[in-house]
Order: structure tokens, then C-alpha cells, then sequence
């Protein structure tokens, strides 16, 4: 006689809710009753080991058959089994009263929690319109029972003929989960949440190719890895036994530049395997590459809450059971276990890439340019890692030599250190351009980095802020000989008005659209007549905007570039003196108006002087607009700076021609 009765759910009927709260994540049923079926065939080792059961084990392995044409989907499992009572204790009385109450309000991790509050099961239903249980228990003189549920809140059970100890579960699938009826898609999830639980698993038969095609052979395909390698004790595992763990994970990624093989047992339990992937840019950054797992079960790879944000750049897999499931996302991070896990996993990657840089140090030169991406960001974004890693961060230069922080500042203090005994690191950011502002600081003896990396404007405020009286300025902000100024100079004197003609001269022939600051120095005979530099500070503001800093004000600013005009220069003198002898002096300005004046007798005299600023301006402007040498060397500075574009790099390639004829 059939045992009925009704499903233990205060919420009238639990099945609608989990289909309807659950239905992004149906897929995650073929996880939880495998994970059951693992877990009572593990049940049954222990007994074994105990010595609690002394009969014969048998194989042990899960199998998940697939009828196609039925559309049935059976695990079956040779675990400890459920008695009738078991079956009613777990099965038909659900562990909490107001399921639907509490689905609704986790629905956003409900993937993560089913499996830890005895629903695990249950999701069966999300893509089945029956289920049946036949299970046999271990114990002696069990009863083997059968439990069947057409997804209303009523059950069936009766006792059957079971002659093999465990469990058979049998879905028949819904038509709306049709897809679940298919085995590439079950393949593809068994692939993706089974693959490393720790009790063979077999799925159809492996194959081989016969008369052309391929065909069953009489043996199971197990398609999972029942101890893998983060499970090993690393000291039984070789360089390339973690070389083709990533190769098995990431088949399509290139060869990863390190590892960390993490493992510990107390305060809190956490073993797997990090990989520092090759990164060359933000943009081609892959995250999510981190798979977490809980006794070698898969549960997500988005472990962003978990680890801090940089360590997402890192590939690989985490296994730890006391990462709680059961709670929400955000309250994951203020979790104290959390938190110890991720300065856990934090310190371990520093450790690493310090024992890296003591023992391997000609490896992290070699990788240097691929790893500094992940280090670089990592400084920026977290305080401890940062502190950590001043100690191994390279520094490399413009001639391929790298240096850690406390060799660089030994080799270079003795010729960079300025008049206020700071010290001055001159970096380029693009090694082509900057080539004459390089040369230029090289012949001077200065040393010069090269920091070609995007994030490296915020990484230099970063080391401006960690280094004590250092500071950084790029190549090409300033003259050299301002870069690292050894004693305080004497401005070249200029009158008030040379400086203005001066001033008007060179921006009558500059490109429009830029805001440039005319100033005229002595840089002797030799040095060319003028430089173009772009002030350190500004410029790495305005890159750090575009970088998405948020100081757009900076980001939305003209360009701005300081014109040295070297009163030396012999070209310079030249065009002067063709201005003295063609630009007649300004006039005499008209006398300003007196205190007592009205306001408008006031602006009247104003308007008086700047007329005849703007007479002698337009002098000068005509002066400059016909004058070839002073065209051709601007257009030379704008040109070495790779400036000169369009129609003006055109008009200075004809010039120069008619000039050579
Ligand atoms: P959970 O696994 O989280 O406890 P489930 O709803 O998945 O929740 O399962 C409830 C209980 O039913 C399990 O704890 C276990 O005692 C029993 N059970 C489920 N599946 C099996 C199985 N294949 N073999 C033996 N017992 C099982």
C-alpha cells in the first residue's frame, strides 16, 4: 500500500516559488543532487573506514544516465541510502517554515544558499514535473522505499525491491526544460560544477574511432578529476605539474607567469592554486578567472567580495568551506572569516613575489613587463599589499635595467639630488618620441625610467607619496637644465616690454588652439634655440582625467606647453635684431587716469594704452608672419616634439625645399 501525505512547507505550495525565484540559475539543480550523491557516497567511506560497515563496498562512483528519448535524467549513487523514516525526516520535511518568505528575499544569491539549507534537493523541481527517489540505506535489514512528487505539495511512498545499497533519483523533465534533455548540455554542466568532486563521476562511455566514426566502448567516462591538484601537498608537485593544471582550466590562455599553490588549515581552511596571467593592458584584462570552490565543489567565479579587487586579475582556483554561502554579497566582505581569507590570500601572493625577487630575481626581470600591471594596481588599490611591495617592485630604464626601489635611489642620488636636496627621478613615457629629451638628460649623466605602463601617472603620484623627499618629473617638462635645478638661477633680466614682443613673436607663429608660456633664457651657443616642454604636474593631471581620475577639470583645459626661446642661440640673435631694425619701438602709452577720474574717463585711458599695445602687437605680428627663420625654427622645435601636423608640416616641407634651392 502507497504511503501518501503532504510536504511539510508552511507556504502552500514551495514549487511555484523555487521555479519562479530561482529561474536564472536552474542549471544549479544537476549540481546539488550530484553534491548529495557525493556526499552519501562519502558518508559511506567513512563508515567503511570506521569499521561500521564491513561489507563489500562496490565501486563507488556516481552516474548521471541520460535518457534522451524518455527525457529522464537519473543519478544514482552507491552512498549510504535513506530508511523510510530518513526519507521523511530530510526529504518531506523541509527544514524551515517560510521558505517562500526567505527565497524572496535572497533571491539574488539564491544559487549560492540553495544547497545550504536543505533545498538542496528540492531544486529537482525547477526543471522536472516529476521526481522519484528509490533509495536502499546501509543499515541492516533496511527496507528499500520508493518516494515519488509530481511537484504539488503531495508525496507517495511505498516500499520497493532495491537490491544495490544508495540512492536512484529520477527527473522527468518538464517540457519548458527540454534543454536538460540533452547530453552535450549536460556534459557542459556536469563539466562545469563537477569537475573536481572528490568521487568519480561517469557520463556515457568513452569512445573510440571505429570504421570512421566514433563509437561507444564498454568503458565509463569518468569526467572529473577526483584530487586535483590543489588537493596535493606541494611538495609533491613539479613546476609542470601546475603548468598543465592552467593549461586543463584555461586552454585558450597563454602560459601563465607564476604560481602560488595556497595552503592552510588554521585559523581557517583554504587550500588552491593562484596564476599571475601575462597582462599587457587594462583593457585585455580578464577577471572572473578565479573559480571558488567548497570542498571541491564549484560554487561561483565571481569571488570579487571575497578577495581583494586586484587579485581578480589572478586566474585560477580557491576551495575553502568556511567562505559562508548562506549570506548576501555585500555582507560578504564585512564577514570576519572573509576578511581573514583575503589578508590571507593577500599576504601569500606578497610572500611570493618577495621569495620571487630574493631567489628568482633574473624570472621576475624576465617577467617584469608582464607582471606590473597586476603589481602597480595592486599598490594603488590596497594599503598592505602596497607596503609589501615597495620591497620587490622593479623599476626599469630607458637602456632594459631594472632596479628595485632602494638600488635605484643608490644608483642615481648622487647626481639627481637638487638644490633642496630632493631627489629627482626623470622618467620617459614613450621611449621613440622623448628620444633627444633622453639623449639629452643621458649626456648630462642623469639616469632616466622608462614608464610605459597606463597606470603609471597614478603610480608615480603613488611612489611620490611612499618615497620620502623624491619626486618625479618626465624628460621632457622642463629644459635639462631645469630638471634637476643644482642652484638657484639667475633669471635672465628682461624688460617688461621685451618680454611682451618676445612673447607676441613666437605666438603669431605657433598653432592655435594650445595655451603656451614664452619665457627667454641664456642656454648657450650650442643648444638649440628653442624647447618645447610640458609642465610635469599639469600634464599628469590631464592624463590621470583621462584616465577616468575624476579631475575633469584638468581633463577639459587647452593644452598647455612652456616655449624657452634660448637668447643664446645664434638663429635667436638673428631674429632679433631683424625685429629691431624692421619693428619700429611701441609708441609711448598714453599716461593712465588719475584716482579722482570718473569710471569712465578711467576705462577711456585704459582703452587708450591697449590700443597702442595692440598697434605695436600687430607690428610685431606682421613682423613674425614674414619672417622664414623664425617659421623655421619653430616649426623645427614643434617638429622634433612630434607636433608639426597637416597643413603645417606641409607648408614647413615646401619652405625648407625653396630655402635649399
Ligand atoms: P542538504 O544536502 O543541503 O542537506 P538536500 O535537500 O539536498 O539538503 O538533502 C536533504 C537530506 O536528504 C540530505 O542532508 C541527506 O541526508 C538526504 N539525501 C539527499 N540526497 C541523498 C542521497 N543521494 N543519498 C542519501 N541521502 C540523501
Amino acid at each position: 500500500m502507497a504511503n501518501k501525505g503532504q510536504i511539510g512547507v508552511t507556504t502552500e505550495n514551495i514549487f511555484p516559488v523555487i521555479k519562479q525565484f530561482l529561474y536564472s540559475d536552474h542549471e544549479i539543480f544537476l549540481r546539488e543532487l550530484v553534491a548529495n550523491a557525493v556526499d552519501a557516497t562519502q558518508k559511506m567511506k567513512a563508515l567503511a573506514a570506521s569499521g561500521d560497515y564491513q561489507q563489500e563496498l562496490g565501486e563507488l562512483k556516481v552516474r548521471i544516465e541520460l535518457d534522451e528519448k524518455a527525457q529522464t535524467l537519473r543519478i544514482v549513487d552507491e552512498g549510504i541510502g535513506m530508511t523510510e523514516e530518513e526519507v521523511d525526516k530530510y526529504i518531506n520535511q523541509i527544514a524551515f517554515s517560510s521558505a517562500g518568505e526567505f527565497l524572496e528575499k535572497y533571491k539574488d544569491q539564491i544559487g549560492n544558499i540553495i544547497g545550504h539549507f536543505g533545498l538542496g534537493f528540492y531544486s529537482a523541481f525547477m526543471v522536472s514535473k516529476k521526481v522519484t527517489i528509490e533509495t536502499l540505506s546501509w543499515k541492516e535489514g533496511a527496507k528499500a522505499v520508493k518516494w515519488s512528487c509530481d511537484g504539488s505539495p503531495a508525496y507517495e511512498m511505498e516500499e520497493i525491491d532495491k537490491a544495490d545499497r544508495g540512492t536512484v533519483i529520477t527527473l522527468y523533465l518538464d517540457d519548458d526544460s527540454k534543454e536538460y534533455g540533452e547530453k552535450s548540455r549536460i556534459e557542459a554542466l556536469l563539466n562545469k560544477y563537477c569537475k573536481f568532486m572528490p568521487v568519480p563521476i561517469v557520463f556515457g562511455k568513452e569512445q573510440e574511432w571505429k570504421d570512421g566514426k566514433y563509437v561507444d566502448t564498454d568503458k565509463d567516462k569518468i569526467i572529473n578529476a577526483v584530487e586535483p591538484l590543489w588537493t596535493k601537498a606541494p611538495s609533491e608537485l613539479k613546476e609542470e605539474d601546475y603548468l598543465n593544471f592552467y593549461r586543463n582550466l584555461f586552454p585558450m590562455n597563454e602560459e601563465p607567469l607564476f604560481y602560488i599553490h595556497l595552503n592552510v588549515d588554521y585559523p581557517f581552511n583554504l587550500t588552491g592554486i593562484l596564476y599571475f596571467p601575462k597582462l599587457k593592458d587594462r583593457v585585455a584584462v580578464e577577471r572572473n578567472k578565479i573559480s571558488l570552490y567548497c570542498n571541491q565543489m564549484f560554487v561561483t567565479d565571481h569571488v570579487d567580495n571575497i578577495v581583494p579587487d586586484f587579485m581578480t586579475l589572478l586566474h585560477g582556483v580557491i576551495d575553502s568551506p568556511d567562505i559562508p554561502l548562506n549570506v548576501s554579497r555585500s555582507y560578504l566582505q564585512s564577514d570576519a572569516s572573509v576578511k581573514k581569507i583575503s589578508t590571507y590570500i593577500t599576504k601569500k601572493v606578497a610572500d611570493r613575489l618577495e621569495s620571487i625577487f630574493k631567489e628568482e630575481r633574473a624570472q621576475l626581470e624576465a617577467k617584469w613587463d608582464n607582471l606590473k600591471l597586476f603589481i602597480e594596481y595592486g599598490m594603488l588599490s590596497d594599503e598592505k599589499f602596497c607596503e609589501r611591495a615597495l620591497k620587490f617592485a622593479l623599476l626599469k630604464n630607458t637602456d632594459g635595467k631594472y632596479f628595485s626601489l632602494d638600488e635605484y635611489k643608490e644608483a642615481v642620488k648622487d647626481q639627481q639630488t637638487d638644490k633642496d636636496k630632493k631627489l629627482v627621478y626623470l622618467y620617459a613615457t614613450k621611449a621613440e618620441e622623448q628620444y633627444a629629451y633622453i639623449q639629452a638628460a643621458k649626456d648630462k649623466g642623469y639616469d632616466v625610467l622608462l614608464l610605459d605602463c597606463e597606470l603609471d601617472s597614478h603610480y608615480v603620484n603613488l611612489l611620490e607619496q611612499k618615497l620620502t623627499d623624491t619626486r618625479f618629473a618626465r624628460v621632457d617638462s622642463d629644459t635639462v637644465e631645469n630638471l634637476i635645478p643644482k642652484e638657484d638661477k639667475v633669471k635672465l633680466e628682461m624688460k617688461e616690454d621685451e618680454r611682451y614682443d618676445l612673447e607676441n613673436l613666437f605666438k603669431a607663429v605657433l598653432p592655435t588652439g594650445n595655451d603656451y608660456y614664452v619665457t627667454g633664457e641664456n642656454l648657450g651657443a650650442d643648444t638649440a634655440p628653442i624647447l618645447i616642454t610640458q609642465n610635469e604636474f599639469m600634464r599628469r593631471y590631464r592624463e590621470m582625467s583621462a584616465l577616468g581620475g575624476g579631475m575633469n577639470f584638468y581633463g577639459s583645459m587647452p593644452e598647455s606647453y612652456n616655449i624657452t626661446v634660448n637668447m643664446e642661440n645664434p638663429l635667436v640673435a638673428q631674429i632679433m635684431q631683424a625685429k629691431q631694425a624692421d619693428v619700429a619701438p611701441q609708441a609711448e602709452l598714453p599716461a593712465e587716469a588719475p584716482e579722482s577720474a570718473s569710471e569712465e574717463e578711467k576705462s577711456k585711458a585704459r582703452e587708450a594704452r591697449e590700443a597702442v599695445r595692440k598697434a605695436h602687437r600687430a607690428d610685431v605680428e606682421s613682423f613674425a608672419a614674414g619672417n622664414e627663420l623664425l617659421h623655421q625654427i619653430v616649426d623645427l622645435a614643434l617638429l622634433a616634439n612630434g607636433m608639426l601636423k597637416g597643413k603645417a608640416l606641409a607648408d614647413f616641407i615646401a619652405r625648407s625645399y625653396s630655402i635649399l634651392k
